[in-house]
């Protein structure tokens, strides 16, 4: 039987594949070190998982309002406010997952054919998901000099009068760089300019390792802006809580209307249970999620430093996001395991082939020459999974 050509056309989330596999290897005894999925290894925080159980034995478990639980609402909108964005509740959509705030929000701005700009290197389902709702992905390539970031000049390039959004994602996945204030200005100008959505993934705003730079909203830049944006976020990397699925996005009342509309006939509301363990998380959560970016911020400091001592590879060092973006154009042209190294893709199949680490290539991301390492994971599988990488090169160049 035929599926669609929509359906043939999207692939499978390779950043979940790649976990999907090293899990595989896992369970069949192979002492995988898993750098690929953006997960935080942390356990979600006792008293969130007690409001869940709470919840149940309260028979918290019928239909919610499909756009998301009035005082989960109120309390998205507090710790929005907390960061200098001011969101009413019905300004808000509380989703499974961002992701699927993504797939909200594209569905209700785009019509087939129309473009949004996506900076590479880009997450990968963004390409996807605008794939599904018919939309054209366009990406533009940022330049290394840029520090990966897109400029108002590359985005009036890409600019046609089928542009209907672009997609800022600060901190950026996968390479950890930060928006200034300047920069978004520019992009802000721009949009406005064109009259096009800003879709503003945040998922990361909340993982920044200096108080000196913080995470700047698009949307806090004045009121045309504002408009204009649909602020994507989720409450997965922060609390630990990437199973419960719980995200949410925060826009124009209009647009915010039209995505629960959409919601309303897809998935209905979140998981009732998680809707209260993520009120218990925004309201109760931010100790133990200070104390999981600190031992974020002291894993990112030794992964760096181990990298940078492997001759032939080097990497900057990411301002936010947990996810370590290293240059590795000088391993291509070697063969390794027989097998000749051509792009990031050969070298993330040597690794875990034959050193057992898995890490996502950059061609995932639309973007040559480059691994993400995320290092969401445990210092024990940090530790040993340089030192595997650092065996890789030293047995093979
Ligand atoms: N966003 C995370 C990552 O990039 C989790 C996996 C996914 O949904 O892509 O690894």
């Amino acid at each position: 039987m035929k599926i669609s050509n929509i359906a043939s056309k999207i692939r499978p989330s390779q950043t979940l594949s790649i976990s999907a596999e090293a899990n595989m290897k896992k369970a069949m005894g192979v002492d995988v070190i898993n750098f690929s999925a953006g997960e935080p290894d942390f356990d979600t925080p006792e008293n969130v998982k007690q409001a869940a159980i709470d919840a149940i034995n309260d028979n918290y478990t019928k239909y919610t309002q499909y756009e998301g639980n009035i005082e989960l609402r109120e309390a998205i909108c507090d710790s929005l406010a907390a960061r200098g964005l001011e969101y009413k509740p019905e300004q808000i959509v509380v989703t499974n997952g961002s992701k699927h705030a993504l797939k909200n929000a594209f569905s209700a701005i785009i019509d087939p054919g129309d473009e949004v700009i996506v900076p590479a290197p880009y997450w990968n389902s963004y390409i996807d998901i605008i794939n599904m709702v018919y939309g054209v992905p366009v990406v533009v390539e940022t330049k290394k000099q840029n520090v990966f970031k897109i400029t108002a000049d590359e985005l009036e390039k890409a600019y046609t009068d089928r542009t209907r959004a672009l997609i800022i994602n600060s901190p950026n996945n996968p390479t950890g760089v930060m928006y200034t204030r300047d920069e978004l200005e520019a992009i802000a100008r721009f949009a406005v300019e064109k009259d096009i959505y800003v879709i503003s993934d945040e998922v990361y705003s909340s993982l920044v390792y200096s108080k000196k730079s913080p995470h700047i909203s698009i949307a806090s830049l004045g009121d045309d802006i504002y408009k204009r944006t649909i602020v994507v976020d989720g409450l997965s990397k922060k609390y630990a809580m990437t199973g419960w699925r719980v995200g949410f996005s925060a826009s124009d009342a209009e647009v915010a209307s039209a995505m629960a509309n959409i919601q309303s006939n897809s998935t209905s509301n979140v998981n009732s249970i998680a809707q209260v363990a993520a009120i218990e998380a925004l309201d109760n959560g931010n100790d133990v999620a200070a104390d999981m970016l600190r031992e974020f911020q002291h894993r990112r400091d030794y992964i760096v430093q181990r990298i940078t001592d492997i001759p032939l590879l080097s990497c900057m060092i990411p301002k936010g996001a947990f996810y370590l973006f290293v240059d590795v154009s000088k391993l291509l042209g070697n063969t390794v395991g027989g097998v000749e190294l051509k792009n990031s893709t050969d070298v993330a199949r040597a690794l875990m082939d034959i050193y057992n680490v898995a890490v996502v290539p950059s061609d995932a991301f639309g973007y040559n020459n480059y691994i993400r390492i995320s290092f969401a994971t445990s210092m024990r599988d940090i530790v040993e999974g340089a030192r595997r990488i650092e065996k890789f090169v030293k047995d093979n160049y």
